[in-house]
């Protein structure tokens, strides 16, 4: 499975995810936000699915 090299991610568990080369596979990503907050924490890819 060949890498987005736009997209880099550490999301291992997520089916998505390249090993060998830390970027995500799909052509785009959707990223949301969740509460209220502005840190790191409150932002999520709403494009994950969970590794089998
Ligand atoms: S869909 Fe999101 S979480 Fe999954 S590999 Fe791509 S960027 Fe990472």
């Amino acid at each position: 499975m060949s890498g987005n090299k736009s997209i880099g991610c550490s999301v291992r568990e997520c089916k998505f995810h390249v090993e060998s080369s830390n970027l995500c596979s799909l052509e785009n990503i959707m990223v949301t936000k969740h509460g209220q907050g502005k840190s790191i924490e409150c932002t999520d890819c709403a494009s994950f699915k969970a590794r089998n």
